[in-house]
């Protein structure tokens, strides 16, 4: 099989299908047929593949900038903006002649649960299309189980790569913080985003992983470490063999607001690690119940401040009513015309958490909780090796449901957060249908910093 006939079969089912799902926002047609072409020809020469993903196809989340193809964050702001260089994880892509085969739909800058914030339309669940496939990295994750694209690259702040898996069935992993270079990620909450792998099978994330992962000069927060070994892992992890593993199941993730069917799938989960011969354990965590009001506080504040680069002046979307505006009216009357209500209210909460008499009281707070639930992991870790948790509450919800609740939609990320802020690593692998629904439910499997190879064993032996 060539990489110009994976890489068509590919562009026809999206060609096929995406009027119905909307996984990408952009198809590189040319560029994709273009770098299939070279990777085939080298292989007839008898040259060796750049990678081990050389000429495989690919799907990017658009909130990566991507030298000569737009890049829109899902919003009007940056509608035809084409950035004048790639971010360090495309050019890692490119670099490994995997085939870019487009932008895909996310939530308008990462923020939202469902891919229903995005300014192009929301991304539909191929399971069943009158159902969110979860966010902010919905374009991803459907693509993946739709068969638009083989992998995928997501970006996670508090949970974005891995509820999207969690509730399309397939596998997102959140790396350790500093793991992936954040170089041209257009940045959310700096402190919290990490991009990442998501495939249909843990192997393939591994071997995306090792293409995408590792030290970047270009970003202060990148870690100076090598990758872990995680193809390795994956590999091992294969056999299905976990005897002398130490598994913690957090006594705070379940219980009351998550669906009976989420909970029997993960229940099931933990009987089949204790057969593949990990010992299981409880683990209490219990500043984990304070994670999402901290998240809440911290990554709107981050947002406030990243967002006030679109000022109307450098990119995008530029708005006068007449020729007397001023800059400041030019920057208000944009601002107000660019971003989506998600957005706004973030910009606004942010705003306020980080303002003179009320920092210390909130985002000051916040800090304290996010040093707390760190602390948490800690303690965990010294007694076991990962921890395992249902990724979501539920399975995926119906386009529409949430809208008006941003109370309901934010507690999505209910178990994936606590990991964000910590900066320590994790990944949802599918575990089965829920038997309430029908629908795909996820098992989160969490690992210390730099210890993601741990993960993708267990998620290898899980799967
Ligand atoms: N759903 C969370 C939010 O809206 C997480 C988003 C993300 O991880 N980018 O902020």
């Amino acid at each position: 099989l060539s990489s110009v006939e994976v890489t068509r079969s590919h562009l026809e089912r999206i060609a096929k299908v995406d009027s119905e799902i909307n996984a990408f926002l952009h198809v590189e047609t040319e560029g994709a047929l273009a770098t299939a072409e070279k990777v085939d020809a080298d292989i007839a020469a008898g040259r060796r593949p750049a990678s081990p993903l050389a000429g495989v196809p690919l799907g990017l989340k658009d909130v990566l900038t991507t030298k000569g193809i737009p890049t829109t964050c899902g919003s009007r702001t940056l509608e035809g903006w084409i950035p004048p260089y790639d971010a360090t994880v495309t050019r890692k892509l490119r670099e490994a002649d995997v085939v870019v085969l487009g932008k895909t739909n996310m939530d308008e800058f990462a923020m939202g649960s469902s891919t229903e914030n995005s300014a192009y339309g929301p991304t539909r669940n191929p399971w069943d299309t009158t159902r969110v496939p979860g966010g902010s990295s919905g374009g991803s994750a459907a693509a993946l189980a739709a068969f638009q694209a083989p992998v995928t690259v997501g970006t996670d702040t508090g949970g974005s790569v891995r509820q999207p898996g969690a509730l399309t069935g397939t596998v997102g992993v959140k790396p350790t913080y500093g793991g992936v270079s954040r170089y041209g990620l257009v940045a959310f909450s700096s402190s919290l985003d990490q991009a990442g792998p998501c495939a249909r099978t843990v192997l393939d994330a591994a071997l995306l992983h090792e293409v995408i992962g590792g030290h970047d000069p270009m970003d202060s927060t990148s870690l100076n470490a090598p990758v872990p070994p995680v193809v390795e892992a994956a590999r091992r992890g294969a056999s299905g063999d976990l005897r002398g593993l130490r598994v913690g199941v957090v006594t705070e993730l379940g219980g009351e607001g998550y669906q009976p069917g989420v909970l029997r799938s993960f229940a099931a989960a933990v009987d089949t690690l204790r057969e593949l011969g990990a010992e299981v354990a409880e683990v209490s965590c219990p500043n984990f119940e304070y994670a999402l009001s901290a998240y809440y506080l911290i990554a709107p504040s981050e947002c406030s401040s990243n967002l006030a680069r679109f000022d109307a002046m450098r990119y995008g979307l530029r708005v006068a009513d007449d020729g007397t505006n001023g800059a400041d009216d030019v920057m208000s009357l944009s601002r107000e015309a660019g971003f989506g209500a998600e957005v706004k209210r973030r910009i606004i909460i942010g705003t306020y958490a980080l303002s003179a008499g009320y920092y210390d009281a909130y985002y000051g707070s916040a800090q304290k909780v996010r040093s707390l639930v760190t602390r948490d992991f800690d303690a965990a870790y010294d007694q076991v090796d990962v921890l395992v948790s249902p990724t979501a509450p539920t399975t995926a919800f119906r386009v529409g449901e949430r809208v008006d609740d941003p109370m309901s939609m934010y507690r999505a990320d209910l178990c994936t957060i606590p990991t964000n802020l910590a900066g320590t690593a994790a990944m949802s692998v599918p575990s089965g249908l829920s038997d309430e629904d029908g629908l795909p439910v996820g098992l989160q499997i969490m690992a210390p910093a730099l210890a993601d190879d741990r993960m993708y064993e267990v998620g290898a032996a899980y799967e």
